[in-house]
């Protein structure tokens, strides 16, 4: 049994499918009056986003739009932005675009209510209540803020980005509407995907912990039954779909099972959790300013392989999942992390941190700093400190995955 507790933690509803773009109207009409669209920049003059703002106003709905943007959301880009809409006074926030938009709606929503700074509430269950609705509607298929409790920001005052986590974050309506991905260039299908993907396989490999009921549960609670039926079906539907969506944006099958595999992605990690591709990811990306998912997709096969020794029976499932089962258990864990790396390259992420301008001497620092992320270090499947961490780091300097094999020297269960 994948876990013996469950937690999911979504919204609302839930709009899935091609066309669902169209119950954009009634939803916001259900929530207020006065709607603060967020909308990514690149999507504002498109016709899908056009149709959908005369309908609001055909609706009575009186809108306002914001289309300041910024890819891995700068922190003063998010108080500016919600000093800015302080006087129009919304009752709802859309956010139309990628994770950037959606994650800046999710912080505008929050920051119109609780005036922060935001800063305030970086971590985990620190907003002090309900923020105003959101209805999200992704136009990439990978991060899932549509469904999570989290929202990142990129702070230069921190050596690492940093995430606002909390329930209250949740949108009220998530609209995704695979059609809304049609356009997305390659290189940012193939960031945005592989991060769903790592999502999935992170959920599903996290560390199981007895939930203590009566207190306040942790906004991620690790490895559970829920998390673990929704990630692995995701990475069933995502595993030939990303390198297909990659090689041919107009498959708009593959874009379909993109679209339904990182919803499903997120709302594993929402209650399950990530581990250390993302605490890895954060150090990393404050210093390389590469896209999350370049980040978190290169790093995912060696912490799949630095931690196999403790996970083997959920990476024989991960095979099941992505096809490359034959029943024989240690070759399975073996095939499926061989898939993640093959599925990574056939997407053109990068395969070494050298590609992304890591070097060496930044290694112990970058180690130090990830295991300081504890709510993410701390839900992998095994403990682990620096020492831990900086083995994983040599190895994908190096690109040598073969080093780490048998769970990297170190201790095993
Ligand atoms: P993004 O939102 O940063 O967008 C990347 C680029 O794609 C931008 O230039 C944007 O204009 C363009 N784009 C978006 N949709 C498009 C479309 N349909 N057609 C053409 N171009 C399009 O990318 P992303 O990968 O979706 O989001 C990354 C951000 O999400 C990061 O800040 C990351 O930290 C965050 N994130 C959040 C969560 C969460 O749960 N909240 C999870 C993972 C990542």
């Amino acid at each position: 049994m994948n876990g013996s507790f469950g937690v999911l933690r979504a919204p609302d509803h839930i709009h899935f499918g091609r066309g669902a773009r169209a119950s954009l109207t009634p939803a916001v009409a259900r929530l207020g009056r006065r709607a603060l669209i967020v909308v990514d920049p690149v999507l504002a003059g498109s016709t899908e986003f056009q149709r959908a703002e005369r309908e609001l106003a055909e609706a009575g709905i009186e809108v306002r739009i914001h289309t300041e943007v910024t890819p891995e959301l700068p922190v003063d880009e998010v108080a500016r932005a919600a000093q800015a809409a302080r006087d129009f006074a919304p009752d709802v926030v859309v956010a139309w675009g990628g994770g950037s938009a959606l994650d800046l709606g999710k912080l505008i929503a929050l920051l119109l209510v609780h005036p922060g700074p935001l800063s305030d509430y970086y971590g985990e269950h620190r907003v002090p209540g309900p923020v105003l609705p959101i209805v999200a509607i992704p136009t990439t298929a990978g991060t899932g803020s549509e469904v999570t409790p989290v929202a990142v920001v990129s702070d230069p005052d921190r050596e690492l980005k940093v995430g606002v986590s909390d329930a209250a974050l949740i949108p009220r309506v998530a609209i995704v509407d695979p059609d809304l991905t049609a356009g997305v260039p390659p290189q940012v299908t193939a960031a945005s995907g592989i991060d769903a993907i790592v999502h999935a396989a992170e959920a599903f490999t996290a560390g199981e912990r007895a939930p203590e009921w009566s207190g306040a549960l942790p906004v991620f609670v690790g490895r559970n039954r829920m998390s673990s039926l929704l990630a692995l079906d995701a990475l069933a539907a995502m595993g030939d779909a990303l390198p297909r969506a990659v090689r041919d944006g107009s498959d708009l099958e593959a874009r379909e099972r993109m679209a339904w595999g990182s919803m499903l992605a997120g709302l594993a990690f929402g209650s399950g959790g990530t581990h250390l591709s993302h605490a890895l990811q954060y150090p990393i990306g404050a210093i390389t300013h590469t896209p999350h998912g370049v980040g978190t997709g290169l790093l995912l096969p060696y912490v799949l392989e630095a931690l196999a020794p403790w996970t083997e029976d959920r990476l024989v499932a991960i095979a099941g999942a992505l096809g490359v089962a034959t029943g024989d258990a240690p070759a399975d864990a073996r095939a499926a992390i061989d898939r993640v790396a093959a599925i990574t390259a056939e997407s053109g992420i990068p395969s070494s941190l050298a590609e992304i301008g890591i070097t060496p001497a930044e290694l112990p620092r970058i180690a130090e700093l990830a295991a300081g992320v504890t709510r993410l270090a701390g839900n992998a499947a095994r403990t682990v400190d620096p020492d831990f961490l900086e083995g994983i780091l040599e190895a994908a300097l190096a690109g040598d995955r073969e080093r780490l094999r048998g769970g990297a020297g170190q201790a095993r269960p």
